[in-house]
């Protein structure tokens, strides 16, 4: 594909490094949900970090040579989320890398009003998953954390991420199921108090056992697979916090009675990064020092980096 061409406002990204989400093994595999949301031809990817090559006449905030990452869900600007400061729930909004080309290229094009310049103390291993580690950020910080027991359901890179963000926050004790054993130790090394199997344990039972019987205050549910969302409701305690960024692959079952209504609980689905306020926050968490994410990074692929333009020295 030619490098992109750009407009006035556009900023043109030499792709230093991009990282591998499960969005992106949907599109491979080419399941309904990538068949009905995609039009190839396509560039996919939409985690990455580089350095600013170009920018359009009209850009004044970023310059040559900047780097850099982005939000890379572009909102309207126009419609009632966005114009009451929730443009993270845009109606019409539109993603780089699923609805527009993305960054597994050498080069990707994005808005000025997207990019995010990366502050230089941010280790650069990390600056490639700032997105899913927006992700995490948005989800652990729905709600109060410090301390106070949070549940984390599926530990996939954006439940290993929480782990961490929720322990430099003061979560205690942190409890994380996984039926994945390598991802289970991934788990313990990010620093889960409790790591549990659920396909050996009752995940559910080990959690109300911890607690007694109380059930965890706070409960992210980070796997989206049924299972693991029911059990989810059933260890928050009640009144506690639940919060879903998992995504179910088709409508689920619930006990609503038992494990919402009459528990008290609060509920809320979690959608992408606050815009640009989940990413100050991850930006401070990072430069404190307080987020080890080393396990992850230099791991037995947890999180899969590409370097389109060669691995950088
Ligand atoms: P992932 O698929 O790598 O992680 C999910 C993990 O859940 C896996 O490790 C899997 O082994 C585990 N799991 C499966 N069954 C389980 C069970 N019964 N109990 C506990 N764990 C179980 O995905 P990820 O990249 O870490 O993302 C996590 C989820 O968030 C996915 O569903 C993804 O689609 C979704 N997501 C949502 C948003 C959003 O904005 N809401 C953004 C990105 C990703
Ligand atoms: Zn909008």
């Amino acid at each position: 594909m030619p490098a992109p061409e750009i407009g006035p406002k556009d900023v043109l990204v030499r792709v230093r490094a991009a990282s591998v989400c499960g969005t992106d093994l949907h599109i491979y595999r080419w399941d309904r949900w990538s068949a009905h949301r995609i039009h190839p031809p396509l560039i996919f990817g939409h985690e990455f970090c580089g350095i600013v090559e170009k920018v359009g006449a009209e850009v004044s905030t970023v310059r040559e040579g900047d780097f850099v990452s982005a939000e890379m869900h572009l909102s309207c600007g126009r419609c009632f989320q966005c114009r009451t400061g929730q443009s993270h729930i845009c109606q019409n909004v539109r993603i780089i890398g699923i609805d527009a080309d993305g960054c597994f290229a050498e080069f990707v094009k994005i808005p000025e009003s997207n990019i995010w310049k990366i502050d230089p103390a941010i280790p650069v291993d990390y600056a490639a998953v700032l997105d899913p580690l927006g992700n995490a950020v948005h989800t652990v910080l729905a709600g109060e954390v410090a301390g106070l027991s949070l549940a984390i359901t599926g530990c996939g890179p954006i439940g290993l991420f929480a782990i961490a963000v929720a322990r430099a926050c003061g979560a205690f004790p942190i409890f994380a199921s996984e039926p994945h054993p390598y991802r289970l130790k991934l788990a313990e090394k990010m620093g889960a108090s409790v790591a549990i199997d659920p396909s050996k344990t009752d995940a559910v039972a080990a959690v109300l056992n911890e607690t007694r019987g109380v059930g965890a205050d706070v409960v992210l549910e980070m796997s989206g697979n049924p299972q693991a969302v029911r059990q989810a409701f059933q260890m928050l305690r009640r009144g506690g916090r639940i919060s879903l960024l998992g995504i179910p692959s088709k409508p689920l079952e619930l006990d609503l009675a038992g494990d919402v209504i009459f528990k008290g609980a609060s509920v809320q689905g979690i959608n992408g990064r606050r815009v640009f306020e989940t990413w100050y926050k991850m930006q401070a968490l990072l430069k404190s020092g307080a987020l080890d994410l080393s396990p992850l990074i230099t791991g037995n692929a947890s999180k899969v980096l590409l370097y389109p333009n060669g691995k950088p020295e």
